[in-house]
C-alpha cells in the first residue's frame, strides 16, 4: 500500500480540476447562450423595425417571434443546467464508488495480512509445544503423573491444531459446497455432551448451561450445530477474563430453537457488528492483539446458520460483554 496516499492526493487534484473545469465550461456556455439570444433578439428587432412591422419596443417583446426565441433560449438554458447536474452527480457517484472500492481493498489487504500473521502463529505454537512435549518424554525420566499431564497437554495442542485445520478447510468449502446434512436430533442431548467436552477443555472456566425443561427434537445438521456452538463458546471464553462466566441458554419458541451464548467480556463496538462475520475479519490489529484466532469462526457460524434458514444477531450484555443469539427453524 506504499505510495497510495500520493496517488490519492493526485486523484483528488484531478477530480477537483475536472469539477472546476466543467463548472467553468458550463458557466461559459450559459453566458454564451445568453449572448447569442440577446444578439438574435436585437437582430430580429432591427429587422422588424426596419420593415415597419412594429412601432415600439414593447410591441416587439409581445411578438410571436420574440416569444418563440425566448422559449428556445430558456429550453437551452435548462438543458445546460440539467446536463451539468447529471455530469456532476455521475462524477460524484463515480468518485464514491472508486473510494469505496479503495477502502475495501485496504480492508482486504489488512485482513489478509492479519490472517497470515495469525495463522503462522497458530500453526507454529502448537507444533513447538508438541515437539517440546515429545522431547521431554524422550530425554527425561518422568513420573506417571507427569506423563499423564504432558500427554493431556499434547492432546490439547493437537486439538488446537486440528481445530484450526478444520476451520480452514470448512471455510474454503463453505461458500459453495456446504449443504446441511439434516437429521432429527435431540438438541439438548447434543448440547449436554458438547458442553461437557468444552468444560473439560477449559477446566478453570465457569461455563453455565441452562435449558428448557421439555426435551425437543430438531431437524438440523448435528456437526453444523456443534460448530456453531463451539465457535460461539470459544469466542465468549477467549474475549473475556478468566474469572468471568460464560452462559449458554437453549430455548424454544414457536418453530425455532434459540441458542444464546453470553459473555461478560470486552464487547463488540456497534460499528463492528456486521464486519465480524466476514472471512478473516478480526477487530483491531494483529501486531497489538493478544488473543489467538484466524477470523474464520464467525464467518463459518453465519454460513451454517444461513444454510439452515436461520438468523444470528448480537446484542450488548449488561453490565458488559456480548450476547450472540442464533435462531434455527426446528423442521
Ligand atoms: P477469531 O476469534 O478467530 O478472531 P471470529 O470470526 O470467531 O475469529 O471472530 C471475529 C472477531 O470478532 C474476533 O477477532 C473478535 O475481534 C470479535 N469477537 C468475536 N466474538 C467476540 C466476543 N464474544 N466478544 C468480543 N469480541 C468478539
Amino acid at each position: 500500500m506504499k505510495g497510495s496516499p500520493r496517488t490519492r492526493i493526485l486523484s483528488y487534484v484531478v477530480i477537483i480540476y475536472m469539477l472546476l473545469a466543467f463548472s467553468w465550461w458550463s458557466i461559459l456556455l450559459y453566458v454564451k447562450n445568453n449572448d447569442a439570444f440577446q444578439a438574435k433578439a436585437t437582430y430580429l428587432e432591427l429587422i422588424k423595425i426596419g420593415s415597419k412591422q412594429i412601432a415600439s419596443e414593447e410591441e416587439f417583446y409581445l411578438s410571436q417571434e420574440y416569444q418563440d426565441l425566448k422559449a428556445k433560449y430558456k429550453r437551452q438554458e435548462r438543458m445546460i443546467f440539467g446536463e451539468a447536474m447529471v455530469f456532476i452527480l455521475s462524477l460524484m457517484a463515480g468518485i464514491w464508488l472508486i473510494n469505496r472500492g479503495y477502502q475495501n481493498e485496504v480492508q482486504l489487504a489488512r485482513q489478509k495480512r492479519n490472517f497470515l500473521l495469525s495463522v503462522t502463529h497458530e500453526l507454529k505454537s502448537p507444533l513447538a509445544s508438541i515437539r517440546l512435549i515429545l522431547e521431554t518424554f524422550q530425554k527425561r525420566e518422568l513420573t506417571n503423573e507427569q506423563k499423564q499431564q504432558l500427554g493431556e497437554n499434547g492432546i490439547k495442542e493437537n486439538d488446537r491444531l486440528s481445530n484450526l485445520v478444520n476451520n480452514l478447510l470448512t471455510a474454503t468449502r463453505m461458500e459453495t459446497l456446504y449443504k446441511p446434512e439434516r437429521e432429527v436430533i435431540d438438541i439438548q442431548d447434543v448440547l449436554d455432551s458438547e458442553v461437557k467436552r468444552i468444560r473439560n477443555l477449559y477446566p478453570k472456566r465457569n461455563i453455565l448451561f441452562t435449558k428448557q425443561n421439555d426435551q425437543f427434537q430438531v431437524n438440523l445438521d448435528p456437526s453444523g450445530f456443534i460448530s456453531i456452538l463451539t465457535n460461539l463458546v470459544e469466542n465468549a471464553l477467549k474475549y473475556s477474563e478468566i474469572n468471568e462466566p460464560v452462559e449458554i441458554l437453549l430455548t424454544k419458541s414457536n418453530n425455532e430453537a434459540i441458542l444464546k451464548v453470553s459473555d461478560r467480556g470486552i464487547g463488540i463496538p456497534p460499528d463492528e457488528k456486521q464486519n465480524i462475520f466476514s472471512q478473516f475479519y478480526r477487530i483491531g490489529n494483529e501486531d497489538t492483539r493478544k488473543t489467538k484466532g484466524t477470523g474464520l469462526g464467525l464467518y463459518i457460524v453465519k454460513q451454517i446458520v444461513q444454510a439452515h434458514g436461520g438468523k444470528i444477531s448480537i446484542t450488548e450484555n449488561i453490565p458488559k460483554g456480548s450476547i450472540f443469539e442464533v435462531r434455527l427453524p426446528i423442521n
